[in-house]
């Protein structure tokens, strides 16, 4: 088998990345960690960088702008819902910026955002922080391979070794 020759469908793609914001700040990399690795075509990241990287070989740098449409979607002004202090545990502890697990209607785990703590209520974002903004990916390539049938069938790569929790 021939080592695969540039990112595609059905790749395991391992990348280093800086995401930037529009005036420039730094709101994530993977400087001071592993690389990332995702399989394309899973939806593991967002779609516009995903589209953004086809066709790009290992050790190449790629830059890639995402419109929020390609990213974490606009931001919906009616997503944002005051709840009573009272709604949660009293011994949790609340602070703005933080995120948890909300449980949907139909039961499904939902992440949300603290926008703001007052006495009588929170305000709760169900927006993405990142929704409305343009993403400003710089990537380099570390390393790419074909996923194994289990990892496409799973949408997602596994550790070295195939072993993997979930
Ligand atoms: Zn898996």
């Amino acid at each position: 088998m021939s080592a695969p020759s540039s990112v595609g469908p059905g790749k395991v793609v391992r990348i280093h990345y800086t995401l930037r914001g529009e005036t420039g700040e730094v709101l994530d990399s993977s400087d001071s960690s592993e690389p990332l690795e995702y399989l394309h075509g899973a939806s593991n990241i967002v779609v516009g960088l995903e589209e953004g990287l086809l066709g790009a070989t290992p050790g190449q740098k790629v830059r890639v702008k995402v419109a929020p449409e390609k990213g974490y979607g606009p931001r919906a002004p009616d997503a944002v819902h005051a709840f009573p202090r009272d709604a949660f545990p009293a011994d949790m502890p609340i602070e703005e910026g933080m995120s948890f697990q909300a449980e949907g209607e139909d039961g499904q785990s939902l992440p949300v955002w603290v926008l703001s703590v007052e006495a009588e209520q929170v305000m709760v974002d169900f927006n993405h922080p990142l929704a409305g903004h343009t993403l400003d990916f710089e990537v380099t390539i570390d390393g790419l391979r074909d996923a194994t049938s289990e990892e496409i069938a799973h949408g997602h790569p596994h550790g070295p070794g195939g072993h993997h929790h979930h």
